[in-house]
């Protein structure tokens, strides 16, 4: 009997491939029945050894695709991921599956589409573009093969209006196209703006979705009768048909950055995308990322501007509100509330930052200052107005409300601090007539939920929107004329590396919100560090200059983008565990001339669900130092004894240092 021997990848935490035979002669990216350790699994082919292994193999039992779906290209950005993350090649391979394929499920492939005409109405009636507008679409025209680029275009610019030019330039050549957004709440936006002009025939792929719509979706997208899709992380890989170009709306967006399981950035991806299937990579943002305008320095992308708002409008100052001497009403300032009255009055709407949900982020003892934790993590309840409960939004437990100190039995128990939720129950109090609406993770929960609050938003004319980041990212709400930022004061005096890029990107994303369909809006910072040097360089809104420097400040002191970052994380149920582990780690990095070790310290959140939380910081001079030792860990913790102890990974490029 003759056997063919494969190499295939299991969704298991081993980073090694397996052998396995069959009968068949199977093309790589199939899907594969197998058996593994006495479990029934879903297996994808890698490739085909063209040997017989010197060991005994056994056999594939199914087949699951008749034609692979995954492509040689996909594959090779699958290997490439798995080994620069240093992450298990199985997990890789299932994270950009959609669900319903992940199991052992048999499906027939689709005919590919013929190519159908496009009906695009290139000279939109409503829309003249802008001179700069043009100038940039005459430009992407001329991207070839692998040509990544930025579009720094300040909020309002109109890059929407550029993405759909672009897309309506690949279409017309029977290339379908590929935009990444960070957040589900943009793609309803984005999605209605396609629509109008490209039809129904539009993919959207979240994780909101139910799994049936993702896989037809995917589906569709892999035959040719989509040939736009619009999704957020895991999408990047969508095997579009015949893809052209790849464009990441709000490209500096950390949602990118998945923050479980496989933890990649659908940014860099999609970048190692293009660049595998060499097509050219659009990065649209308005306050790029420090490692875009880094790489824009090196030469290897091009950048294009848009720097007037689309409508000729001025995107509006900052206007930093000292509030040492204000009274506060549910962490308002009063200057704030006369300013907001002013804007209801002219019938416009208002739009307040706070980046903190629920009621109130502290419940405390005013005897003996006990303060309300989770049992099973170290981080303070939150209490939900709401559900009255006290919740962990790490972990999700939900606690009741003791009426007396468990500590000291006293009565004297207060909530203090403010969160989206309490903000809105005062502001509807204290505007009863106006309408107040709020987005957060809480409000959007449901099914539908987010849409309708979007709608809500655009079809009513006075209001004042409450809400988190989801607010604060590329929408474009054309009634908002003022908006209100309440706690900045922790990203500016926080002394994370990354902290100043990550503000100074939240505040000019919120102040891009406003004043859209006019030049008179404005946007109060409320602080209590008015001097505060880098709160008044922000002060124009012009994040570029700002960024800029802020780069020469990370040349100098060799923080990345000029360097190369990877967190361990080890959690455990006892401390030593983890420490024993990241010690012997960083003994093995402190070897390494090129290489610093800082830690092993307790993480900011020190325990979660009952485990302890430690890391070690390992920083390298280049990202190719750094993956040498990376897979040199990676080899040698098999062999140790400390690693049965924990459960780890590597947080490779970290937006969270701590
Ligand atoms: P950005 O994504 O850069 O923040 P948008 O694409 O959302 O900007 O555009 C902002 C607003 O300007 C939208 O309401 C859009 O319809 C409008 N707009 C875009 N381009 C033009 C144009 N050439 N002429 C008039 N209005 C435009
Ligand atoms: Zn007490
Ligand atoms: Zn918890």
């Amino acid at each position: 009997m003759k056997f063919f021997y494969y190499d295939i990848a299991v969704p298991i935490p081993i980073r090694e491939t397996f052998t396995y035979k069959s009968k068949d002669a199977i093309r790589r990216g199939t899907r594969v029945a197998i058996r593994f350790r006495n479990k029934k699994m879903v297996g994808y082919v890698v490739k085909r050894l063209t040997n017989k292994p010197s060991f005994s193999t056994i056999e594939i039992s199914e087949v699951l695709d008749d034609s692979p779906i995954f492509k040689s290209s996909h594959i090779e950005i699958i290997k490439w991921l798995a080994d620069y993350y240093q992450h298990h090649i199985g997990e890789v391979f299932d994270t950009f599956c959609p669900p319903s394929l992940r199991k052992i499920v048999k499906i027939a492939s689709k005919e590919i589409a013929l190519e159908s005409n496009h009906t695009f109405v290139t000279e939109d009636k409503n829309i003249k573009l802008t001179s700069e507008q043009s100038i940039c679409l005459k430009e992407l025209k001329k991207l070839k093969g692998f040509d990544p680029c930025l579009i720094y275009g300040v909020t309002g610019s109109g890059k929407t209006e550029v993405y759909i030019r672009i897309t309506d330039h690949y279409l017309s050549q029977g290339k379908s196209v590929l935009i990444l957004v960070p957040e589900i709440s943009l793609t309803p936006q984005l999605e209605e703006r396609f629509m109008n002009r490209f039809g129904n025939s539009i993919g959207i792929y979240h994780s909101k979705q139910t799994i049936k719509q993702r896989t037809d979706v995917w589906e569709k997208a892999r035959s040719g009768d989509i040939k736009i899709v619009i999704g957020t992380r895991s999408s990047v890989l969508c095997p579009l048909h015949n893809l052209g170009i790849i464009i990441v709306d709000e490209e500096h967006d950390q949602s990118y950055k998945q923050h479980e399981g496989f933890r990649f950035s659908a940014r860099d991806v999609s970048i190692k995308r293009a660049q595998i299937e060499k097509i050219p990579v659009i990065l649209g943002s308005a306050t790029p990322s420090l490692q875009t305008l880094k790489s824009v320095q090196d030469k290897k992308y091009k950048q294009f501007n848009l720097l007037k708002r689309a409508n000729g409008s001025q995107p509006p100052g900052l206007i930093i509100l000292d509030i040492n001497d204000s009274k506060l009403e549910s962490g308002i300032a009063e200057e704030s509330l006369d300013a907001i009255e002013i804007t209801l009055g002219k019938g416009k709407q208002v739009l307040i930052f706070i980046n903190r949900r629920g009621f109130s982020p502290l419940y405390e003892c005013n005897n003996c200052r006990w303060i309300a934790e989770c049992r099973k993590c170290d981080s303070r309840l939150v209490f939900h107005h709401n559900l009255n409960r006290l919740v962990c939004h790490r972990c999700d437990s939900a606690f009741g409300v003791p009426t007396k100190c468990p500590d000291c039995s006293c009565s004297d128990l207060s909530l203090q601090g403010s969160g989206t939720e309490r903000i809105e129950l005062f502001l509807k109090e204290y505007f009863s007539k106006t309408i107040i609406i709020r987005l957060d993770h809480d409000t959007t929960k449901k099914k539908g939920a987010l849409e309708k609050i979007l709608n809500n938003i655009h079809s009513s004319k006075t209001a004042i929107l409450i809400g988190t980041q989801m607010l604060a990212k590329g929408h474009d709400f054309p009634n908002v004329e003022l908006g209100v930022i309440l706690n900045s004061d922790a990203g500016i005096i926080s002394p994370d590396i990354n902290s100043l890029e990550k503000i100074s990107q939240l505040l000019i994303q919120v102040s891009g919100r406003v004043g859209r369909k006019n030049a008179k809006g404005k946007v109060l910072i409320q602080t209590r560090y008015p001097e505060d040097k880098n709160l008044r360089k922000l002060r124009n809104g012009d994040y570029l200059d700002f960024a800029l420097n802020n780069l020469k400040q990370k040349k100098e002191l060799h923080h990345p983008p000029f360097s190369a970052v990877c967190i361990v994380r080890s959690t455990s149920p006892l401390a030593k565990h983890n420490v024993n582990f990241l010690e012997k780690i960083a003994l093995s990095a402190g070897k390494d001339m090129s290489i610093s070790a800082i830690g092993p310290i307790p993480s900011i959140i020190s325990k979660t669900r009952g485990n302890y939380r430690h890391h070690l910081m390992l920083q390298a001079s280049s990202k190719v130092t750094l993956n040498r030792l990376l897979k040199k860990i990676t080899a040698a913790t098999v062999l140790w004894k400390e690693t049965k102890k924990v459960k780890w990974f590597f947080d490779l490029d970290p937006i969270d240092y701590n």
